[in-house]
């Protein structure tokens, strides 16, 4: 469990930022200022907001362009900055709107390379956002939700109360605190750091269709964050009727989180196939759109000892994927204990030999290396733990003074 401990760097708000700092609004001026918000709001919604400010209809469809550049390829701010944008334009965009960040509570920083942030949002609640460095790319967990309905009995993220959807906003939002953090601005494609995108941090992306919808168009667009859609992958585990208007509304790759290939044992570990069975999940898979043009589909697959571990598992898993003729890789996950956690991650050598049964079948099964684990970032240990610090930092000050 020596894991559990951290032993990242561990960086306290306001966070030293490695690139250019961008000011961060603090959540109480967020709360109270009036202003809209314009981070999140689709281009022609904000052309709309600038024509309902008095900015001409000839001018708005440029302005909101111009804008948008500055906002989403330079991390600017303030309107003040927006140099192309004349001067009483610029005054009339301070006095109605604002470009603002959710504040960073904590961002810890792990030995490997795996950078956590938790942000907190203008109403107070909180989520999380892990950015994880590779060789060749680099990519950010993006939250959909505050907590999760789902009940996965191995997630950590499903033992937290409060649940709410994520605007759009808050959805890009964590894309830009890290850009700001690693330093991204102005955006040009030498000096991407995030080069992809999983929408698998907290929640259910698919329960929170729209607002990841609208998140995910600004983050596709050319004069937003522009990152293909084959850099996106949404994870979902297994919002049926959601399935299919997420490729063909959202266009991202799916990835799928299986865990079990019985509904027996799925029925247990992911409650949400009681709802929908796992025929019917694979069924949509195969039914989403660009699997027949062999666009993979990726299966998460957790690694729970003695639960859906066997070689009989995984001969099950083959005849499953096989008989739905679906391009698929699936991608091992150790399962991440967290504190209380009711399962153990099943033996490496076990590990390995699912992962050579299924490989031997021609469909390639990596063992996914846990990220973030000294940090408590990796897979399904995201849950906001400010709680918990404000009682710690509680004892600490008890136990300093208790010494004087
Ligand atoms: N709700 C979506 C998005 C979350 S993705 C979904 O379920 O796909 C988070 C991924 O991490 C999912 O595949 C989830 O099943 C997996 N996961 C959750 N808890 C885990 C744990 N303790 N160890 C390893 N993987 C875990």
């Amino acid at each position: 469990m020596t894991q559990m401990h951290s032993d990242g760097d561990h960086i306290g708000a306001p966070m030293a930022s490695l690139g250019p700092m961008v000011p961060v609004v603090s959540p109480r001026a967020a709360d109270t200022d009036p202003r809209q918000d314009i981070l999140g709001l689709a281009r022609e919604d904000l052309r709309m907001a600038l024509l309902a400010i008095g900015v001409p209809d000839r001018q708005a469809n440029m302005r909101a362009k111009q804008i948008w550049q500055w906002v989403y390829h330079r991390g600017v701010t303030d309107f003040e900055a927006m140099s192309n944008v004349a001067k009483d334009v610029r005054a009339r965009l301070t006095e109605h709107f604002r470009i603002s960040r959710p504040e960073i509570v904590d961002a810890q920083y792990s030995s490997d390379g795996t950078r956590k942030y938790l942000l907190r949002f203008g109403d107070g609640t909180e989520a999380e956002a892990v950015y994880i460095p590779d060789e060749d790319r680099g990519t950010l967990c993006i939250s959909s939700q505050v907590g999760c309905t789902l009940n996965c009995r191995f997630c950590h993220t499903g033992t937290m109360k409060l649940v709410r959807n994520l605007t759009p906003g808050e959805i890009v939002a964590q894309m830009m605190v890290a850009r700001d953090d690693l330093g991204e601005w102005p955006a040009s494609t030498d000096n991407r750091r995030v080069t992809n995108i999983v929408m698998m941090g907290m929640g259910e992306p698919l329960y929170n269709f729209d607002h990841v919808k609208k998140a995910l168009q600004i983050v596709m667009d050319k004069e937003g964050i522009q990152l293909s859609r084959r850099r996106i992958t949404l994870s979902t585990a297994g919002v049926v009727p959601m399935m299919l208007r997420c490729g063909q509304e959202i266009g991202v790759n799916l990835a799928v989180s299986l865990h079990a290939v019985n509904n027996e044992t799925r029925d247990e570990i992911v409650p949400l196939n009681r709802k929908y069975r796992l025929e019917q999940l694979m069924e949509a898979c195969a039914a989403y759109p660009g699997t027949h043009n062999a666009r993979r589909i990726t299966f998460e697959y957790v690694m729970l000892k003695g639960v859906n571990d066997s070689d009989a598992d995984a001969r099950d898993l083959v005849r499953l994927l096989t008989r739905y003729k679906l391009p698929a890789k699936v991608n091992l996950i150790p399962f991440n204990p967290w504190p209380g956690s009711p399962y153990e991650c099943s033996d490496w050598d076990r590990i390995e030999r699912f992962s050579d049964l299924v490989f031997k079948a021609g469909i390639s099964a990596p063992i996914r290396t846990p990220r973030g684990r000294d940090i408590m970032a990796a897979c399904g240990q995201l849950k906001s733990t400010s709680e918990k610090k404000r009682k710690s930092e509680t004892l600490r000050e008890q136990a300093a003074l208790a010494q004087i």
